[in-house]
């Protein structure tokens, strides 16, 4: 009986696995592709071995020109800010935690691509990954790209694309979002309509920002931030911005500048708040 309850509990639990989707895939709108016209800043971290970072520069720019080849249609461009080293302890990626620790450097209002020398894939450990779009599972808005060094240029994009809502692999050859993709790979028109739809969301939700803005941002000292500054001193991470301003940084903006928002959300003091492990708590008081 108790084996009889327990094969039930696992052809249940299989079942719920299965209808379980693997990645969100937004319905995009079905109205004709409406191109943006923005430049997203990416920030690149590159881990180091025995000093040297596993990737140049020649590297990374092969990748970002590829993915704005890819993404034309849709009007994003990406654009770096800037490369930064990542501690050799992330350099090799083994297991999902291995992967959830690069959260400690999540930097906020771009997309945070890390570049490793190697990852494991946590489903078949004999295989190794050219990259990946991973998602923290406590932060569910917490994403990033990650690199391997034997990924080929067109690997950033079909990590974009994965960031910008397209679900995994199809097998149609010559889709960016195939395993067969090709020399001239590129999205077919859904993909192309979800990328602007995740794109305008991304921005009016503050996820990202344009790089106009960072600029802005980052000469007012508001950017770089990282999501979680404690976690990262913990391990010797990065010190973006050695001397704090004293003054928030909200107080600097104009009354109805809509970074206020964000601004206060950057300037939150470094707590609780900035590094819960629990799901975020939207517990808002209406007015009566
Ligand atoms: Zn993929």
């Amino acid at each position: 009986m108790r084996c009889r309850r327990g094969w039930l509990l696992s052809v249940l639990g299989l079942g719920v696995l299965a209808a379980w989707p693997t990645t969100t895939e937004a319905t995009p709108p079905s109205r004709g592709l409406q191109p943006l016209s923005v430049t997203l800043p990416i920030r690149f971290r590159v881990a180091e071995l025995g000093g040297r970072p596993v990737r140049d520069k020649a590297w990374l720019d092969a990748q970002v020109a590829r993915a704005n080849e890819v993404f034309a249609p849709t009007g994003v461009r990406f654009q770096p800010v800037g490369s930064l080293p990542l501690p050799a302890v992330h350099a090799r990626l083994e297991s999902r935690q291995d992967r959830h620790e690069l959260g400690r450097h999540l930097e906020k209002a771009v997309i945070n691509v890390f570049v490793v020398d190697s990852m494991r894939d946590v489903d078949h450990p004999e295989q190794w990954r050219r990259g990946v779009h991973w998602r923290l599972p406590w932060r569910a808005d917490h994403h990033f790209v990650v690199l391997t060094s034997i990924g080929p240029p067109t690997t950033l994009a079909h990590e974009l694309g994965h960031f910008f809502g397209n679900r995994h692999h199809r097998w149609v050859p010559g889709n960016i979002m195939s395993y067969e993709h090709g020399e001239a790979p590129r999205f077919d028109p859904d993909q192309l309509r979800r990328i602007v739809y995740e794109a305008r969301r991304f921005l009016v939700r503050r996820r990202l920002i344009t790089l106009d803005r960072w600029g802005e941002l980052t000469a007012r000292g508001v950017l770089p931030q990282l999501h979680y500054p404690r976690a990262a001193a913990a391990v010797g991470g990065l010190v973006l911005r050695p001397a704090a301003p004293a003054t928030p940084a909200r107080a600097a903006l104009p009354r109805h500048d809509p970074l206020r928002r964000f601004a206060r959300h950057v300037t939150r003091p470094t707590g609780r708040s900035t590094e819960r492990t629990g799901p975020p708590t939207r517990a808002r008081r209406r007015r009566p």
